[in-house]
């Protein structure tokens, strides 16, 4: 994260979404990364934080983009990774757990959930032809109901788990899971599941950097404009992310 401190797949996904989207990544900014965060991924098929570590929803999330990001998400193992992510959604719940044996958790919504419409687009460009057009590949419906009525504080804002109290990073995390459940594709395809009234309907989010698709859009068209820091003909490398 910085010289002499710590290391691990979230600085890593830090750093790539703000070069990529404010465009300073040059040939050299990001060498080794994909090979190092490909060490993350462990038996399980998902990524712990570093090397060596258990496999852990947040960590496989950051990993994952990190990869999408710099156009190396083909080197990790998908299909386990697809094992592995599906695996934490929870029968009873409808949640997502972060980690094998833990419990239910509204924030892994986003953590978890999102990572199947990155693996969706990564299997797809590899020609996967038994893919869905419809839907991604976990139980959208039944995540929308934990989200909706087991995670809302009535007062306001979201949580962990029924007992628990609210705050500001389970409601972030609660609500960006249950935009993803709502909405396959992208702009060009797209396809709704709105559990329960209309005024439950979300925003789509960017799958990579969980912000509205427009923001990402504006920011590539702003900072595509000015010149890579020192080298210029890093441009021309730039992962297509819109
Ligand atoms: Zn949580």
């Amino acid at each position: 994260m910085h010289v002499g401190g710590e290391v691990d797949v979230r600085s890593a996904y830090c750093a790539a979404s703000v070069a990529s989207l404010t465009n300073i990544i040059t040939p050299t900014l990001f060498e080794g990364t994909p090979s190092w965060i490909l060490r993350c991924q462990n038996w399980e098929g998902g990524l712990g934080g570093v090397p060596g570590l258990e496999a852990h929803g947040g960590y496989t999330f950051c990993g994952m983009a990190a990869m999408v990001i710099l156009g190396k998400e083909h080197m990790l193992d998908l299909k386990s990774l697809l094992r592995w992510v599906t695996s934490r959604q929870m029968r009873l719940e409808g949640g997502f757990q972060g980690r094998c044996n833990k419990l239910v958790d509204g924030c892994y919504s986003f953590w978890q959930a999102g990572l199947l419409p990155l693996l969706h687009r990564a299997l797809f460009k590899e020609g996967d032809s038994t893919l869905s057009m419809t839907s991604w590949m976990f139980e959208q419906q039944a995540l929308q109901e934990y989200i909706l009525l087991c995670c809302q504080n009535p007062a306001g804002g979201l949580l962990d788990k029924p007992g628990k109290s609210r705050d500001f990073y389970h409601t972030c995390y609660c609500l960006s899971g249950l935009s993803i459940a709502q909405h396959f594709g992208s702009r060009d395809f797209h396809h709704e599941l709105i559990l329960g009234k209309e005024e439950n309907r979300l925003a789509p989010t960017h799958p990579v950097y969980n912000i509205c698709p427009d923001k990402v859009a504006q920011a590539i068209e702003h900072f595509h404009q000015l010149p890579v820091p020192e080298q210029k003909e890093a441009a021309a490398d730039a992962p297509d992310v819109s």
